[in-house]
């Protein structure tokens, strides 16, 4: 059985912080791939300033060296807007129907009751909710009542009634975020060391993200 692993996100631009802790969810549940999922019309968010085009190849150069991570360009194919719950159901089908795992920061996981049709997004994967500098967690208390009540506590995960289940994952406190990235290069500031050599010069040539 093939363990596929999903780390979404607007990579806009991927930094050393995605790179570490999506290397650290696939180190620990001994995942063979982690999909680097680039979204194309973030649901809750501003749109991105960089092209989904320029973000793809961004993640591409970041992950080329590595044997585990994979950029993934299936929610920029897809029409429309990228649901989560679509992106689950394309990887499952491609994992022949197991369980596939899907991590993402307690700042994305606080916005769940805004996904559409979490609780069937739930019901698929085994969710991991990263620990990120600045978000504490608490999975029950971020879930509506429907949802939370599908889960029984067994050590340190809640399982779901279809076995799927979920738990936070500790992994190195980076504060670094797209953001700020943006807002550093904006004023001229260096971020050589919040991105790999590859996307620093992509960004560069390409003349992202500057004044
Ligand atoms: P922005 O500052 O534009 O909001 P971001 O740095 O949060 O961007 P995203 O592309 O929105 O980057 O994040 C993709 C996923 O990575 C999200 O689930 C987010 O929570 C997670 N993530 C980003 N940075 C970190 C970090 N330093 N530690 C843990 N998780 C992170």
């Amino acid at each position: 059985m093939v363990k596929i692993g999903i780390f979404g996100g607007t990579f806009d631009p991927i930094h050393i912080g995605h790179l570490r802790v999506a290397e650290e969810f696939a180190a620990a549940f001994d995942l063979d791939t982690v999909l680097m999922m680039v979204a194309a019309t973030p649901p809750h968010r501003e749109p991105p300033v960089a092209s989904p085009l320029d973000r793809l190849n961004m993640v591409q150069l970041a992950v080329q060296g590595s044997p585990v991570l994979e950029a993934s360009d299936i929610e920029l194919v897809r029409q429309g807007p990228s649901f989560t719950l679509d992106t689950v159901e394309d990887v499952r089908r491609a994992a022949k129907g197991d369980l596939v795992w899907m991590a993402l920061g307690g700042d994305a996981y606080a916005l769940i009751q805004s996904w559409h049709r979490p609780g069937d997004v739930l019901a698929q994967v085994h969710l991991v909710v990263l620990t990120r500098p600045g978000y504490p967690v608490d999975l029950m208390a971020s879930l509506p009542e429907e949802l939370s009540g599908c889960y029984t506590l067994k050590g340190d995960s809640y399982f779901h009634d279809s076995g799927a289940s979920l738990r936070t994952l500790q992994v190195s406190p980076l504060d670094v975020s797209s953001s700020m990235i943006r807002e550093t290069a904006l004023a001229g500031g260096s971020i050589e060391e919040l991105v790999t050599a590859e996307v620093l010069q992509y960004i560069r040539e390409k003349g992202l993200y500057g004044p």
